[in-house]
């Protein structure tokens, strides 16, 4: 049998660095040959070799609704009929603006832009020209795209600001970034307490999800907002990934705490490109044309992946629709988890709202640190057996997994049977 993937894994090499357009996708960190697929429906999608896998990455957050919903596809077959982009303003922008700000009573005005990376960016941009400020504070293992003073790593003593952690940051970036560990509260403190007046602002996952996952202590969240308040530095919640995936009101809505900016994207564009951040009017009257922050973009707000988000979170707002889908990523992690312990496996795993942890130590893990403890060489060897008998988790042992809506009970146990048989011959 000839292996499609394999193919065309070697011909993507030739023209497209590593064969992939976001590195993670090329298996590098579980090792072996990328999947290349050929189309998706509800919880499946199919490779090139014709084999088709339950999928619990879903496009990496942006698929609640699962591939190809039938809803999602006309509205965009009916807004691209009548156009693919303007560079003008069109009424659907207005539909997700209003949308997105009676979702989330943090957002009084919101910008639309085409990726997690430039909405992040662009936050951080507006906080530092709102609060004339320069310095940033990030945590450790949380991800907010790739933008300069965002590749940082922590500086070698506690409140010493960073170093890049990519080729082609210049260090004068970092240098305005001070890293800390998530859920460290009194570390926090302490970063205030000396740079206070400096900080423009403080930027968080409010469910890291992106060192595989790890949960928020509630008074960790709740002191980023009382130390910000008083220093008046901008709470910037980066809900690119939790938004509209962890809860009808995303992450700030389960924890009930009101960030000062917030930066959307992922399942906001249902599997198009779209993003967004807003917040508060007074810090978003700021952005160009009304004030001296500049932001721009020739697609931004484009109709199609606008039409493609509004279809998918009116979908998503139906009554029950969070409850049914958190029962199903407690039942996955649940039946993960008993499995393990039966088998004696040294694994466990934790949903948050439609998102879960898979963990190769006994306990669920707290910061980067803890995560770095996990086994990799367990998680790869658990990632490529699932992968052989049809179940396709993200390639790493650092990134979250979803459910969408599309799974069923009957998938959700298909993939605990093929866990179990596993964890039998562990
Ligand atoms: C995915 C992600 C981003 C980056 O979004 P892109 O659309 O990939 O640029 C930023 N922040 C978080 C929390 C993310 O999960």
């Amino acid at each position: 049998m000839t292996d499609r993937n394999q193919q065309l894994f070697e011909r993507a090499q030739r023209h497209i660095p590593g064969g992939v357009n976001s590195p993670v996708r090329a298996f590098r960190s579980v090792g072996g040959t990328p999947c290349f697929f050929a189309s998706g429906s509800g919880s499946r999608v199919m490779d090139v070799n014709g084999k088709s896998y339950l999928d619990y990455v879903g496009s990496w957050g942006p698929l609640i609704l699962g591939h190809a919903h039938p809803e999602v596809i006309a509205a965009v077959q009916e807004s691209a009929a009548k156009g693919l982009s303007f560079g003008a303003p069109t009424e659907l922008e207005i539909e997700m603006a209003d949308l997105l700000c009676k979702l989330l009573p943090s957002m009084d005005m919101v910008r639309l832009v085409n990726s997690g990376t430039e909405a992040t960016m662009s936050a951080i941009r507006l906080a530092r020209g709102y609060t004339g400020r320069d310095v940033l504070i990030k945590f450790e293992g949380c991800y907010h795209g790739h933008s300069d003073s965002l590749l940082v790593k922590a500086g070698s003593g506690l409140l010493t600001f960073g170093n890049p952690n990519s080729g082609g940051v210049p260090a004068d970036l970092a240098q305005h970034t001070l890293v800390l560990d998530y859920n460290d509260d009194i570390q926090v403190e302490r970063a205030f307490a000396h740079y206070g007046e400096r900080i423009a602002a403080v930027i968080v996952e409010p469910v890291a999800g992106n060192m595989n996952l790890v949960a928020p202590r509630p008074e960790f969240l709740q002191s980023l907002r009382t130390l910000c308040t008083q220093h008046g530095s901008v709470l910037i919640f980066d809900e690119v990934m939790t938004g509209f995936r962890v809860g009808p009101a995303c992450a700030q809505g389960l924890y009930s705490i009101r960030p000062d900016l917030t930066t959307l994207g992922k399942v906001i564009g249902g599997g198009m490109p779209l993003a967004a951040f807003g917040g508060k009017r007074e810090i978003m009257e700021q952005i160009a044309p009304l004030g001296p922050v500049y932001q721009a973009g020739t697609l931004s707000g484009n109709p199609v992946a606008v039409a493609a988000g509004l279809a998918t979170l009116k979908l998503i707002q139906k009554p029950g629709f969070f409850v049914d889908l958190e029962r199903k990523t407690d039942a996955l992690c649940e039946g993960l988890n008993a499995t393990a312990v039966n088998n004696g496996v040294a694994f466990s795993a934790q949903p948050v709202g439609g998102m879960f942890g898979l963990y190769f130590r006994a306990h669920w893990p707290r910061n980067f640190k803890e995560i770095m403890q996990c086994n990799k060489e367990a998680f790869n060897r658990f990632f490529h057996a699932m992968l052989d008998a049809g179940h396709y988790f993200a390639p790493s042992a650092y990134e979250a997994g979803f459910v969408s809506a599309a799974h069923s009970d009957a998938d959700i146990a298909e993939t605990i049977d093929a866990a179990e048989t596993i964890f039998k011959n562990w």
